[in-house]
């Protein structure tokens, strides 16, 4: 089978004009298995995946970097540069003067500099708009650890990140649009990507429209609502509606979900690392869903998965989910 064609958007405020292949492979993965990992990057690259979401907080940096080398030494891919990988800044290491330290330790950057002589990220993204103690990753932040993040400093860091060449383009990850407003009062390089969740049942209407009119791609993450995993939901691809426009186009709902994401204009990180689902959910860019199927699934009451209610305490940065999301909720 020949490997699908994955559709690029253009990623406005990167060094150099830079595309980015809108279906990203998710990587993380509860019980991450390096092996299994591997051999799932492997396969996805045979299939035209060339995108990969990484994060410290996955702990997949560094088979990611694996999986590179052994595509480039099978001759799955040409070059380095023919992959973009995104990873993120996870809480501990947001302070200024932490962040080039934070990117200079990612495995897929350390390999490539001693494997393939290239040493960048295509998108590094802050994680949270939080942070805790530097020192150790913590995957839990406990209540008194919760920072404030010096957005301002951070920010500063990451744009220094990009213009030494360590990142291509630089973003960030769950910030609602009042965040990102507040972003780009001081910012001098804006934002390329805002990463959040978004599904047909948790749409991201307003936040896309800022975005859009800002220059910003969004990403989505859960798409298929994590199903399967520890905090994971079934309902989207059990819902009825989304079951009933899966049938009439000979779709599945997984497919529906992904073509719906990226018919409204925003980008996907989506997690398989079985063969049959990768190949599935990647085939959707040559059909469409119409008007009514759009209007219906527009229809789809909210439910929003991530809420993160440990990000939320009387004496840390945000007081309320209301805080935390800016209302977005
Ligand atoms: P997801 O992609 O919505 O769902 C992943 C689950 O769906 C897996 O259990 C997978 O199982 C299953 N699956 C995949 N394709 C399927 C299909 N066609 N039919 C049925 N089941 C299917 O959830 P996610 O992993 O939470 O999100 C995707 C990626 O976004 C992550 O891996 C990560 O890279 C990123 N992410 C970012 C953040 C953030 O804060 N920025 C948060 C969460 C996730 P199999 O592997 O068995 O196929």
């Amino acid at each position: 089978m020949a490997a699908t064609q994955i559709p690029e958007v253009v990623l406005e405020s990167s060094n150099g004009r830079r595309t980015m292949p809108v279906l990203g492979f998710g990587t993380a993965a509860d019980n991450f298995q390096p092996e299994v990992f591997i051999a799932a990057v492997l396969e996805a690259i045979k299939l035209g995946y060339r995108h990969f979401d990484t994060a410290a907080e996955y702990g997949s940096e560094q088979s990611l970097g694996e999986a590179i080398a052994q595509a480039l030494k099978l001759g799955l891919v040409g070059s380095r540069d023919d992959l973009f990988v995104t990873s993120k800044l996870w809480p501990n290491d947001a302070h200024p003067h932490l962040v080039i330290p934070a990117l200079k330790k990612i495995a897929s950057v350390s390999l490539a500099i001693s494997n393939l002589q290239l040493e960048y990220l295509d998108l590094y993204l802050i994680h949270w708009p939080i942070s805790a103690p530097p020192g150790k990753l913590m995957h839990s932040i406990a209540e008194k650890d919760l920072m404030p993040m010096d957005f301002k400093g951070v920010w500063a860091d990451m744009e220094e990140a990009q213009r030494l060449g360590l990142t291509k383009s630089i973003g960030v990850s769950n910030f609602s649009s009042k965040k990102i407003e507040d972003l780009l009062s001081f910012a001098t390089i804006p934002p390329s990507v805002d990463q959040v969740e978004m599904s047909p049942y948790w749409q991201q209407k307003k936040l896309r429209d800022f975005c859009k009119a800002n220059g910003i791609v969004v990403t989505a993450f859960s798409p298929l609502g994590a199903i399967g995993t520890r905090c994971g939901t079934n309902s989207i691809l059990e819902s009825k509606v989304l079951k009933e426009i899966a049938e009439a186009r000979g779709k599945t709902v997984a497919q529906v979900c992904i073509r719906w994401v990226y018919q409204v204009g925003a980008t996907l990180a989506v997690k398989s690392y079985n063969k049959e689902r990768l190949k599935q959910n990647a085939q959707v860019f040559d059909w469409e869903l119409s008007q009514e199927d759009l209007d219906k699934i527009s229809q789809i009451p909210p439910h929003k998965l991530v809420l993160r209610e440990e990000y939320v305490s009387a004496n840390g940065p945000y007081k309320s989910l209301e805080d935390l999301w800016d209302g977005e909720l």
